[in-house]
């Protein structure tokens, strides 16, 4: 391995799998992973639980005085801690991903998050995922992939998983959840979701995981064959 460290950047939208293709192929190369959608889950969180009008941008905004985010790593597994508190498996609800997509729209938000970010990725290679990873938190990433499928694979995705977690969900609904996500987060007006100019598309629609893992680890090696 070289000694600088490798960034990846991986972006795209809900269900897309980011998280959990990003993170074995993190495991399979020996880089950390960083889920970046965690710290803005739990700003969301913080603001739901103190009952923050998510529609106000300045009240949003005024909660940042009050919020602590770390990120550390347990066993190769990321944790973040909300002041203190790990809240790593509340962020996961579903009510708090509207949350998450609500205050990431505010640009004082994306700005406090900005550090963290990049002093995960500054030591260590990385992969990160999220959904301005490319083209703001790490412009000059040595690899950057846009992963997606087809809308209705990835809330397929998504309704077997929070079935599988007993969750009582229909599948319209995680449908009109995801797309209204999606809608927002590449129509907000501060770092929208999109493909970065020199990101290589991964469309994992006719994929199966260990296919998706394979993809994105074969484009990581290939972009950096002359490093890794
Ligand atoms: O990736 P995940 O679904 O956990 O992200 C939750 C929300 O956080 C997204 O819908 C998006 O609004 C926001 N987000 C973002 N920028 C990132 C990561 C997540 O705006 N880099």
């Amino acid at each position: 391995m070289s000694s600088k460290p490798i960034a990846v950047a991986i972006d795209g939208p809900v269900g897309a799998g980011k998280s959990s293709i990003a993170r074995t192929a993190a495991q399979r190369l020996g880089f950390i992973y960083c889920d970046t959608g965690a710290l803005y889950r739990s700003v969301g969180l913080y603001c739901s639980r103190n009952g923050v009008d998510l529609k106000n941008t300045d009240e949003i905004a005024a909660q940042l005085n009050n919020i602590k985010l770390e990120i550390r790593l347990e066993g190769g597994v990321q944790h973040v801690f909300l002041n203190g508190e790990d809240v790593s498996e509340e962020i996961r609800l579903p009510e708090i991903s509207m949350a998450a997509s609500a205050v990431s729209a505010v640009p004082a938000v994306r700005a406090a998050l900005l550090d963290i970010q990049r002093d995960t990725a500054a030591n260590s290679s990385a992969i990160m995922d999220g959904r301005d990873i490319g083209t703001v938190v790490l412009p000059d990433a040595d690899v950057k992939i846009f992963l997606t499928a087809k809308p209705e694979i990835r809330a397929k995705r998504r309704f077997d998983e929070l079935i599988a977690k007993g969750k009582d969900v229909k599948f319209d609904d995680v449908l009109r959840e995801l797309n209204e996500r999606d809608y927002a987060d590449t129509h907000r007006e501060t770092a929208p979701l999109k493909q970065a100019e020199d990101a290589v598309l991964a469309d994992t629609s006719e994929l199966d995981f260990e296919q998706s893992v394979e993809l994105v680890c074969g484009i990581i090696r290939d972009k950096t064959k002359d490093v890794l």
